[in-house]
């Protein structure tokens, strides 16, 4: 079963806005076992829209048109649709009496192109608007299917949800089921390297290998009758994966990096306080992400200069003129400073050169030290990080939540 996506609009093809709808629709037909080969996007003109419907029903079972589908002269999806499968365009009733109940709520006069919202292409499928006064509509056309959905997303997705999933569901015979396993602290290659028989031997599920900034994710996928036997398939292999990479596996799924440190902290009921410098307040930053930290974050600090570092830290005069401001001394000593006088169990520190300038031999630019405290235990890690002053900053607070997590 194959399907394309075509979004219709041309403030689309302008990039006036971002083509969300067929994001979510990709992902929704993956997730059935649906295969989309092509997306596309048309402006409002009727005959590159037909030929576009031409192009795709070429190669395609199913094509999902959003856009275009409401009042306006230039809304021509519907009325496209229907001529292309040469069907006579006829008034829905119900579909009429909800448009003028609509207005008459909304105390507005109905217009008359209004009305035009509720003809629909003979013998059509009508999915109801929820959220608007568009309806959608499925036309079938001998093995052709062309499903219309309305344009604004707050319209698009609970009509597809509600109304036309269900109808595609029933058209195939399996479905993907999916899980992502979430890596941090080890690199794509090392990942690979350390799975190789498993990704050299996959096949149901396949194993997908992704890498972002400071992640590596890998994703699942079995194709099966159901949902559940998809899931059964993935277990052994998952299991596999697990016991190799252990706890570089910080999640799964959407989870991120700070939800699952914050989970802990607050599981464990382990108080923290950060005292930043490289990072000036984006690691707290992160942390305050997840809703409900409140319980266990207590304080941040910025500390960026030497005299921040002494007077709010506790960090010793000698120690800045030892061994800098950049080393696993201070780093520590911000941590334990940090825990002391916010009174609580866990005191997390960053400090580093982020550059563009400041770097020497001994101490490049990317040379970032965290310090750990956690009830009167201190640790640190040493970080030789590449890129610009952003990516050095963003892998610092990363590389610092991912040192936390695997000491709780
Ligand atoms: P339309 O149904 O074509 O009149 O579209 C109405 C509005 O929906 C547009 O002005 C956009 O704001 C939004 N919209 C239309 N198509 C898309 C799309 N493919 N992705 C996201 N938003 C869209
Ligand atoms: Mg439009």
């Amino acid at each position: 079963m194959k399907a394309e996506i075509i979004a219709v609009g041309t403030e689309l093809l302008l990039g006036d806005i971002l083509n969300t709808n067929a994001q979510y629709l990709a992902k929704r037909l993956a997730d059935m076992g649906i295969n989309v080969y092509h997306q596309s996007v048309v402006g409002d003109n009727p005959l590159r829209v037909k030929e576009e419907f031409s192009l795709a029903f070429s190669r395609s079972d199913i094509v999902i048109a959003t856009g275009g589908l409401g009042p306006t002269k230039d809304d021509l999806t519907k009325e496209i649709g229907g001529k292309f499968f040469n069907k006579k365009m006829v008034l829905h009733k119900e579909s009429l009496k909800e448009i003028q109940d609509y207005f008459k709520e909304q105390n507005k006069p109905l217009t008359e192109n209004n009305k035009k919202q509720a003809y629909f292409p003979e013998g059509s499928i009508i999915l109801p608007n929820d959220f608007g006064t568009a309806p959608g509509c499925i036309i079938k056309n001998h093995s052709k299917i062309l499903i219309l959905l309305p344009g604004p997303p707050r319209e698009n997705i609970p009509m597809f949800e509600k109304y036309a999933a269900s109808y595609l569901e029933k058209l195939t015979n399996y479905v993907l089921v999916s899980k992502v396993l979430r890596i941090c602290g080890l690199g794509e290659s090392t990942v690979v390297t350390k799975i190789s028989d498993i990704i050299d031997n996959q096949c149901n599920p396949t194993v997908a290998p992704y890498a972002k900034q400071n992640e590596v994710t890998l994703r699942l996928t079995a194709k099966a009758k159901t949902r559940q036997e998809g899931l059964n398939l993935i277990k052994p292999v998952e299991l596999k994966i697990k016991n190799i990479l252990k706890d570089s596996i910080y999640g799964e799924n959407n989870i991120t990096l700070e939800d699952t440190v914050a989970k802990k902290l607050i599981e464990k009921n382990l108080t923290i306080s950060i005292a930043e410098s490289c990072t000036g307040g984006l690691l707290c930053g992160k942390l305050i992400n997840y809703p409900g930290i409140s319980k266990v974050l207590l304080e941040g600090a910025v500390t960026y200069s030497n005299e921040a570092k002494i007077k709010r830290l506790n960090v010793k005069k000698e120690t800045l003129k030892n061994f800098g401001a950049v080393s696993k001394e201070t780093a520590m000593e911000m941590a334990e400073g940090i825990a002391k006088s916010s009174h609580t169990h866990i005191g997390l520190s960053t400090t580093g050169i982020a550059g563009p300038s400041g770097g020497t031999k001994e101490k490049p630019v990317g040379l970032v030290y965290i310090g750990l405290y956690i009830k009167g235990t201190l640790s640190y890690i040493k970080l030789n990080l590449a890129g610009n002053r952003q990516n050095i900053r963003y892998s610092s607070v990363i590389a610092a939540l991912d040192f936390l997590r695997r000491n709780l």
